[in-house]
């Protein structure tokens, strides 16, 4: 069992105060908080080897480039991708998908089709919608079901000859469902298409396996496990990483360069034009590290007791919907009461010291699909506790009262 109490302990942001009570941080889909060990290894960068990477001779720059490709090899370990370079540093889930996009651009044709989910965050749908307006292919979406599932059936009728890619979160920000992605994959293989998973929402709460999933791109952010913002893998498969072209050109990504004629890098360089965030690199290998130390089989044991816990006790609120309500859920709770403003309650219970995130979580169709304006979102990590999930309940609860 995990000592929660010590693992709070390492993380300096929650024994603060907010409005004068004890900080509950449920906002862990949003960003999650940082242990010590992180900012500590944040500062020792700059304090003692920092310098730009893969350039100079000099010691430091060796250092420095050094701990970055140490960092990249902890993330191909973690997520089992089969070479270093097939990961790439990047800003963030969002640059990921665009990177994406912007090398299909090459390959997709007019009539091609992209299949996105329901269920998808808009930094998986806008630049798909993007790429689609500049190459004439059409985007089709993957429906669900009331219960927040998306419907396999459906998704099998969609596929055709004509899908190039596939593109679905592993699990969605919005409502905490977990996809069934190995089927989602092995179905579009067979008809030839490319897959993305969009893995910034599972990162936190389990371990990818590339290999396993036999996915072609797999995309995530630094800063909601444990790591800095600004930070991001996008892992692809060397054979697509080779066939796409690089997004942005510069400094880094080039072998050689005339005014006639350039030749780009080898992978991963090829796709990492200019100076990077060094530090947060490295440091993403450190979140992985300590997120390892507690084991991702202990982070899943404790936040399924927190899911269960949360689901119970909000259910006892009369009035209260939660949306979501599949079998396979990741730690999150989102929920509207009857005839409240989500936005309310948010307030409210902001000034109780509860931090959840309300509005539409970058996921307007799913809103449009429940017709809501949004929803309460209370997203766990596994810092959190029972104790702070019945503060919760007890905070909405009191809002609810307020508001009636
Ligand atoms: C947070 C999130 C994103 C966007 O991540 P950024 O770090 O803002 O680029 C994309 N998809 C999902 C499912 C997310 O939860």
């Amino acid at each position: 069992m995990l000592d929660i109490q010590k693992i709070r302990a390492d993380f300096p942001i929650l024994s603060q105060t907010v409005n004068g009570k004890p900080l509950v941080y449920f906002d862990n889909g949003a960003t999650s908080q940082k242990p010590q060990i992180v900012l500590d290894a944040i500062e020792k960068y700059y304090q003692e080897i920092n310098a730009n990477i893969h350039r100079g001779v000099h010691t430091l720059s060796q250092l420095a480039t050094d701990a970055y490709e140490v960092s990249r090899g902890k993330v191909q370990q973690h997520i089992n991708a089969k070479f270093a370079h097939e990961v790439l540093f990047n800003s963030g889930t969002t640059h990921g998908i665009n990177l994406v996009t912007n090398g299909f651009a090459s390959i997709l044709k007019p009539g091609d089709e992209v299949l996105v989910s329901s269920l998808e965050h808009h930094s998986n749908i806008v630049p798909w919608q993007m790429l689609c307006e500049k190459t004439g292919a059409v985007l089709k979406v993957i429906p669900m079901n009331e219960g927040g599932e998306l419907i396999m059936d459906a998704y099998d009728a969609l596929l055709s000859e004509k899908t190039k890619i596939v593109t679905v979160n592993h699990i969605s920000n919005a409502l905490g469902v977990i996809n069934p992605i190995k089927y989602i994959i092995e179905k579009a293989h067979a008809v030839g298409a490319a897959v993305l998973i969009d893995g910034a929402q599972a990162v936190p709460h389990l371990k990818p396996d590339v290999q396993d999933l036999d996915c072609d791109f797999y995309v995530f952010s630094g800063h909601k496990m444990c790591g800095p913002t600004g930070t991001g893998i996008l892992y692809g498969k060397e054979a697509w990483l080779n066939k796409l072209p690089p997004y942005q050109g510069g400094g880094e990504m080039i072998k050689e360069v005339t005014f006639e004629k350039t030749t780009y890098a080898d992978l991963p360089h090829k796709f990492e034009a200019g100076t990077p965030n060094i530090a947060g690199g490295i440091v993403l290998g450190t979140a992985i590290d300590y997120l390892n130390q507690i084991g991702f089989d202990n982070i899943q044991k404790h936040e399924k007791e927190l899911l269960e816990h949360a689901t119970k006790r909000l259910l006892e609120i009369e009035g209260l919907r939660i949306y979501g309500t599949g079998k396979n859920k990741a730690s999150v709770v989102s929920f509207n009461i009857d005839g409240i403003h989500p936005y309310d309650i948010g307030s409210i219970i902001d000034k109780l010291g509860i931090a959840v995130r309300t509005g539409h979580h970058c996921a307007q169709p799913i809103m449009n699909f429940f017709c809501i304006p949004g929803t309460v979102r209370a997203s766990f990590s596994f810092y959190n506790t029972k104790e702070e999930i019945d503060l919760m309940v007890e905070a909405v609860k009191k809002a609810k009262t307020m508001l009636s």
